[in-house]
């Protein structure tokens, strides 16, 4: 029996079609991982930015003071060591909420996290102005 061309035609050309939503499928299923695992790597990193405390670097450039009188802040003590604070103590006073604790209290939890012990504000830098510290004061 002689096998018709034009049979054969359509048989080649639904092949090539099946071919080509065969590869749409498996790239667009591709694509689908692709995005799904560029989610989950996003989620993953932003768990892992917020779960970490801040840089050195950037806790270093802080606002920090001295105290340069013996007194004690009518609006808090520390409430880290809830110690008052004392003449000489170095402090940083937070530029995103205003708290203000001793330096070696709160060096340590900006270790393991990014949020103001007191209100949860988070930590932004601002322009250094060592004028603030000595404006909580009075
Ligand atoms: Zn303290
Ligand atoms: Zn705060």
């Amino acid at each position: 029996m002689k096998s018709d061309p034009l049979f054969f035609l359509c048989i080649c050309i639904s092949a090539v079609f099946k071919g080509i939503i065969f590869l749409d499928i498996l790239l667009s299923f591709l694509l689908l991982l692709l995005r799904s695992l560029l989610l989950l790597l996003s989620f993953l990193h932003r768990q892992q930015e917020s779960s970490r405390g801040l840089s050195s670097a950037f806790v270093e450039k802080l606002a920090r003071f001295e105290l340069s009188e013996p007194v004690t802040l009518r609006r808090s003590d520390c409430v880290v060591c809830l110690d008052d604070f004392r003449k000489s103590d170095w402090c940083r006073r937070l530029p995103s909420c205003g708290h203000v604790f001793h330096q070696k209290c709160v060096d340590p939890w900006f270790r393991k996290a990014r949020t103001c012990p007191i209100c949860r504000a988070r930590v932004r830098l601002r322009e250094e102005d060592p004028k603030q510290g000595e404006s909580f004061l009075s």
